[in-house]
């Protein structure tokens, strides 16, 4: 991250350990690692399932632990989301708003909150279209049990750099508009273990880095 960013004149981001199918040892020695590197850091986990997540946090307990939801997340499981994460970067629909807003527990600070834009259109994926990303955030913002932090993308897969570049270069425009319309908006969270140059290159404040970090995940049984 750090040869990324400088070799394109950017600040290094944040990153976001991926956890998801690892085990609480992994993620523990990861953590240790993580801890001894840079002991001010308040390290940052991403999960993709609820049910996963609530299991680590007991096997993994900690306050300066920062949890993040990055897996899509249905409005029946808003609740225990509001209540188990940090930030929620996959919110892409009104309803799920108000949802999130409704059950972040009073002694909590507001949860952060990612809008998780569909980039590329794609049919198959989660996330909002850009046109919607004022009227989100507008309604992110009117919750003060929530505060917007900014956008969240995962571009189609693709083997073309270019192609894909484009992808994040779009985010970072969709990124920078936010930050007029909202200025406490700071986070542009792009790049996976595959492309994650790419996207510091084209902006990103956060990288999500699973398999870079842990090795090649088992299939999900
Ligand atoms: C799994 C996942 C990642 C990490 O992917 P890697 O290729 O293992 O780095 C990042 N973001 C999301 C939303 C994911 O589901």
């Amino acid at each position: 991250m750090e040869n990324a960013a400088a070799a394109v004149h950017r600040p290094v981001p944040r990153l976001l350990a991926v956890a998801k199918t690892q085990p609480a040892t992994a993620v523990a020695a990861l953590l240790d690692d993580w801890r001894r590197l840079d002991p001010d850091a308040r390290p940052a986990l991403g999960e993709n399932y609820v049910q996963e997540a609530a299991e680590k946090r007991r096997a993994l307990p900690g306050d300066d632990i920062e949890w993040h939801l990055i897996g899509h997340l249905q409005s029946n499981k808003a609740r225990e989301a509001a209540e188990l994460f940090d930030w929620v970067q996959t919110v892409d629909r009104a309803k799920l708003v108000a949802a999130l807003a409704r059950h972040r527990p009073a002694e909590r600070a507001p949860l952060d909150v990612l809008i998780q834009v569909n980039i590329d259109n794609e049919a198959s994926k989660h996330g909002c279209a850009p046109a919607d990303i004022d009227a989100l955030s507008d309604a992110v913002a009117a919750e003060s049990r929530l505060r917007l932090r900014g956008l969240m993308a995962i571009p189609a897969p693709t083997s073309d750099p270019e192609r894909q570049r484009a992808s994040f270069r779009r985010m970072n425009a969709h990124f920078l508009a936010l930050q007029a319309r909202h200025p406490g908006v700071d986070t542009l969270s792009m790049g996976m273990s595959g492309d994650y140059p790419q996207a510091i290159a084209e902006g990103a404040t956060m990288v999500r880095i699973g398999s870079a970090l842990f090795g090649a995940r088992a299939a999900r049984p």
